[in-house]
């Protein structure tokens, strides 16, 4: 976790000259159990990140306030202010790639939930209980459906490999007996 608040540190003090304008605040979306309220990350399974007061520690590296939320959270508000969601008052946003994620606007406001993980659809379960997500339980939306999960299914059923699994970038056909 600390190599990542060093590089966003590194990363403003690149993008904002030390004579450039004064930076209000600063934004950092990511995946997880993301509370914008404490600036806290409780839970976030691709990070492995568990409790991280991320808000602070980017704020101490960096000197600027700082902003935490999660991603398709923020991608649902980018939608309604800039995107396909501008003009509409509810709308819901679904993210399939390496998670699967929901975000929900209802009359013009984002919802969190009154927990904050609102649109966590990726960790319903949905059968398949010898798949293990990557948040530990079994049968996840996530571990059927996301990239990697179906990634990992057409190599079982097919038995390629990919050459990166060996350093290389083409797949590999599986060898015949
Ligand atoms: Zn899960």
């Amino acid at each position: 976790m600390g190599s990542v608040v060093s590089a966003i540190a590194r990363l403003v003090k690149r993008l904002v000259p030390a004579q450039g304008p004064e930076i209000h605040s600063l934004g950092v979306t990511l995946s997880g159990d993301v509370d914008r309220c404490t600036g806290a990350v409780h839970h976030s399974p691709f990070l492995n990140w568990h409790g991280v007061e991320l808000a602070h520690l980017v704020e101490r590296a960096t000197g600027v306030r700082t902003v935490i939320e999660n991603d398709v959270r923020a991608l649902t508000a980018a939608e309604q202010w800039f995107g396909a969601g501008a003009g509409i008052s509810s709308f819901v946003l679904v993210t399939i790639g390496a998670g699967i994620g929901c975000g929900i606007s209802l009359d013009g406001r984002v919802v969190s939930g009154a927990h904050g993980v609102s649109g966590e659809i990726g960790h319903l379960p949905v059968g398949a209980v010898d798949r293990i997500c990557t948040c530990g339980n079994a049968g996840c939306v996530e571990a059927v459906a996301s990239t990697q999960a179906i990634v990992e299914q057409a190599r079982q059923v097919t038995g390629w490999r990919h050459r990166a699994d060996h350093g290389g970038r083409r797949p590999v056909r599986p060898r015949r007996a």
